[in-house]
């Protein structure tokens, strides 16, 4: 018998919904925690704006009357006495409750307030008067089948059972912060006293949860410094002579970036470092400079980008800056002939391959290395955990190198690169320019066209950016293929325009993005396909239409295509709606700030890909405003991992959840 049914009122049944939510045992339901809390308090109707929540109680005066429709649906309407006013009352299919509410019987209702028409829309109706000192109700999330008023009577008469509770912080820590301890905790979160006592509980809960997080973090990123790794021996002057070929000269921040790597890689551990550099930073070279300090000492490498047509530039830029040396590179498509392909792979399989660049097909299924020592992956916020997992199902230890445009804001990094080493390219390389970044509304399309022909006029191109690719039923939305008509008709005669889409061929895709490279095309209309890493320093202009439909992030990666040379450059916003973000892209060109205003303005969202849903859900804990619990529960777990007492064992709880939740990862 499942110790579940051992709880009066516990039958198969219930047992059967409460294994869908993952409660199999006493203590999964009692630490099934609450996701928000209700507080039961008197609202003051006097003060409450139209369509405010409101709770209210008082007396019913007029006895409901029920008017059915549609079938099945059904209105109640009835008036109570609040002791200051008869308010109106409706609430919709309740007809089952009308015989409880008799003249005179007290009521308690929860639901949104009509202050026009002094009328309550209750979406909840109980018996009774709302308690005097308020009350808090825990609300779970439930499956179908159960209320969470149902699930909160199960834990309630479950928490006065026998159960089993392993508090995981260390004593010393306990007695630190004066938590009060977790079985007073858990009570407390499911039976809230008031709210300074439900505060600590869910300090203390909220710190156990990120507590063992970052102690996971921890172990993995010690993991890796015992990880056996290559060792190699690269001197500087190995590089020296790579490095003064390059045709500019590096940032101080690149050349750190650089150091950084060597000496990662020449340590016995495996290197696992992020570097993080605005759009426009120069994080490739860094990357190409790694791929040669691997070459050099004898090994493979794997360069992944997230589309073909950021591998294709990345591709071409190596064959350039290898141009007189015995590198061999290759390029690993999609598009590719099987036997081509299978020749490509062989090769690779008996090193005659040194470097190979693709997208994530680099690590698909049927792709053998010989002696593959670094995989470096571009704009690594594109991928996620996933293609990591890959890289170790494939059993392969090599340093890995990660690049990304998309600043993470401290609160963020700590969690989210917890494991990784972060290198920052804040300097840009010299003689840039800030972009200057315009609004206009679609009315003004002449002085935007007036614009560009400015720049073509200067021998520069220009991205238009549209967010379809044809017309579609919502037509008040431009799209690419009837602006490149628009555009031809307007400037035509004096230059060549060309468009770029996703549902293009990669071979008609390379075509177009080699003739906007050589400038044979000057005005790319294209969709985002071109958002991330393109790289054409002669483009000094992108008009991005309907741009109110784009993220922040998405904007600034987009404004990222200009500036790239040591022209003045511009973007140009087009929008008929106004939005905060557009503003805000006008103010500021500062990556760092445009994802910290891009987290307030949607929470961490979309920015971590599948990281953010795979690794770093919370169920008590929010990142963001849990923010300083978080920072100590990072020192305190650094602390416990390095002390004598979880070398010996006295941490034995702890050490077990933490492994036994790092195997299924
Ligand atoms: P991102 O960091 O966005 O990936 P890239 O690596 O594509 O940026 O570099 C942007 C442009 O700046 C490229 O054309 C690159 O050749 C150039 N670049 C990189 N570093 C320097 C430098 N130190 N001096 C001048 N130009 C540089
Ligand atoms: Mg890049």
């Amino acid at each position: 018998m499942s110790s579940l049914e051992r709880i009066k009122g516990i039958g198969p049944k219930t047992v059967q919904i409460l294994n869908r939510l993952n409660i199999y045992t006493m203590e999964d339901l009692v630490t099934y925690y609450p996701y928000r809390f209700n507080i039961l308090e008197r609202s003051n109707l006097k003060d409450a704006f139209q369509d405010d929540k409101v709770i209210i109680d008082g007396i019913v005066e007029r006895e409901p009357t029920v008017v059915f429709f549609r079938k099945k649906m059904n209105k109640m309407s009835f008036e109570i006495n609040t002791g200051e006013t008869l308010l109106k009352a409706t609430i919709f299919n309740r007809a089952f409750f009308k015989n409880n509410l008799k003249v005179g019987t007290s009521v308690t209702l929860i639901g949104k307030y009509d202050k026009l028409h002094n009328t309550i829309v209750a979406s909840e109706i109980r018996l009774g008067m709302i308690p005097a000192v308020p009350q808090i109700e825990p609300i779970y999330h439930v499956t179908s089948g159960i209320s969470s008023s149902q699930l909160h009577k199960i834990i309630l008469s479950s928490l006065d059972q026998n159960w089993e509770i392993v508090d995981y912080i260390p004593d010393y820590l306990l007695g630190k912060y004066h938590f009060p301890g977790k079985r007073q905790c858990i009570r407390e979160i499911h039976r809230p006293g008031n709210n300074a006592s439900l505060k600590q509980a869910m300090n203390h809960l909220k710190y156990e949860e990120l507590f063992l997080f970052m102690m996971k973090m921890n172990i993995l990123k010690k993991k890796r410094i015992y990880e056996k790794g290559i060792e190699r021996a690269i001197s500087q002057s190995d590089i020296d002579e790579f490095i003064s070929q390059i045709p500019f000269e590096l940032t101080k921040d690149q050349l750190d970036c650089v150091e950084k790597i060597r000496l990662d890689m020449n340590s016995p551990r495996v290197m696992k470092r992020l570097i993080q550099g605005d759009v426009g930073s120069g994080k490739t070279i860094v990357a190409i400079i790694s791929l040669y300090m691997n070459y050099k000492s004898g090994y493979q490498g794997a360069f992944m980008a997230p589309t073909e047509i950021l591998a294709e530039q990345h591709y071409q830029n190596l064959l350039k800056l290898f141009e007189k040396m015995p590198i061999k590179v290759a390029l690993l498509t999609g598009k590719m002939k099987k036997k081509e392909r299978n020749e490509l792979l062989a090769k690779l399989a008996n090193k005659k391959i040194d470097i190979v660049v693709g997208t994530h097909s680099l690590f698909s299924d049927d792709v053998f290395y010989d002696c593959l020592g670094l995989v470096i992956t571009d704009e690594q916020h594109r991928f996620g955990v996933r293609q990591r997992t890959r890289l170790k199902e494939k059993g392969i230890s090599t340093d890995v190198l990660y690049l990304s445009a998309t600043p993470i804001p401290r609160t963020y990094a700590i969690t989210l690169y917890g494991d990784m080493d972060v290198s920052n390219i804040r300097l840009k390389p010299k003689g840039r320019k800030e972009i200057i970044t315009e609004l206009y509304q679609n009315k003004d399309i002449k002085i935007v066209l007036e614009k560009i022909h400015n720049e073509i006029r200067q021998k520069h191109q220009v991205y238009v950016i549209a967010t379809q690719i044809e017309e579609s039923e919502t037509d008040e939305i431009e799209n690419v293929k009837e602006l490149k008509g628009k555009f031809e008709r307007a400037l035509g005669k004096i230059c060549k325009v060309e468009m770029l889409h996703g549902k293009m061929s990669s071979e008609e895709k390379e075509k177009i993005m080699s003739a906007f490279e050589k400038n044979e095309v000057q005005i790319l209309i294209s969709t985002t396909v071109i958002e991330v890493g393109i790289d054409v320093p002669n483009a000094t202009m992108i008009v991005i239409f309907d741009s109110y439909r784009f993220g922040l992030s998405q904007l600034h990666q987009l404004r990222g295509r200009v500036g790239r040379g040591n022209f003045p450059s511009y973007c140009i916003l087009l929008s008929d709606r106004e939005s905060e973000r557009l503003s805000i892209m006008t103010k500021t060109n500062d990556g760092f700030k445009i994802s910290e205003e891009d987290f307030k303005l949607r929470g961490s969202g979309d920015l971590f890909g599948t990281r953010q849903s795979g690794d770093m859900k919370f169920h008590l804990a929010d990142i963001k405003q849990d923010f300083p619990i978080l920072v100590r529960a990072k020192e305190d777990s650094e602390e416990v991992l390095n002390s004598q007492g979880y070398v010996n064992g006295k941490y034995s709880h702890l050490r077990e959840i933490i492994e036994s939740s790092m195997s299924l990862d």
